[in-house]
């Protein structure tokens, strides 16, 4: 938050925050164990409204990020999407762990909104993709799902490819900053292995092997006649 102003100017258009309730005893229901304390969900609440400000004070847009994981959590996110839906992009996103019970939950709240699906957007080369629904207010909310994407040569060697381990698949590069050390790119969460400084990562076979299974599902994908 502290650096938001900088950002801004450099750039950055653009933000994501996972949110997991509006009040802190609901925030500190979701927290593993050890985190569970009302005083750390109040701190953490305070940070996140901060930084939704902050984020709308340099015209950074923001994205908030919803997991629902079955059907009794749909009173939460509702409050959720009541409390932050005008400022925010929601973007409601299945459990990867428990897709039928997330996914259900996702139907039965879409129903009780009486979202109409208006868009939907598939990310060439990642398996992100989302559907984005007007409510009855004119207000939008986007679900976010997975497709069952592997990168053509790494994934193919990867002992975790199976859809019992690998349930959220290539989802894109992602950069990390080594503490006290170099930027890194990294192609997956689960194989940090993979990740290599920035520099070998430009001139590097993965990197190619990157732009070009984009370049080529892009060009699938715009052929197909939607
Ligand atoms: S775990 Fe990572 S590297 Fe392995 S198959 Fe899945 S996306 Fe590919």
């Amino acid at each position: 938050m502290a650096v938001l102003k900088e950002c801004a100017e450099a750039g950055l258009d653009r933000i994501n925050v996972s949110v997991f309730g509006t009040t802190a005893e609901e925030l500190a229901a979701v927290q593993a164990p050890r985190y569970a304390s009302t005083k750390l969900a109040e701190r953490k609440l305070r940070a996140l409204h901060d930084t939704i400000e902050a984020g709308l004070r340099y015209g950074v847009k923001v994205s908030a990020n919803v997991v629902i994981p079955d059907e009794s959590h749909i009173p939460r996110v509702l409050r959720i999407i009541e409390e932050h839906g005008r400022d925010v992009v929601v973007r409601m996103l299945v459990n990867l762990e428990d897709g039928g019970a997330s996914r259900n939950a996702m139907r039965a709240l879409l129903g009780d909104l009486g979202a109409v699906p208006e868009r939907h957007i598939v990310t060439a080369g990642t398996s992100d993709q989302r559907t984005r629904y007007r409510l009855p207010d004119g207000r939008t909310v986007y679900t976010k799902t997975i497709r069952p994407v592997r990168l053509p040569e790494t994934c193919s060697g990867c002992r975790f490819n199976n859809d019992q381990d690998c349930q959220e698949g290539y989802y894109g590069v992602r950069m990390y900053r080594a503490e006290g050390g170099p930027f890194m790119v990294g192609v997956c969460i689960q194989r940090m292995d993979l990740a290599v400084p920035l520099g070998q990562f430009v001139m590097s076979r993965l990197c190619r092997e990157v732009q070009a299974f984009r370049d080529d599902e892009y060009a699938r994908l715009a052929s197909l006649d939607l």
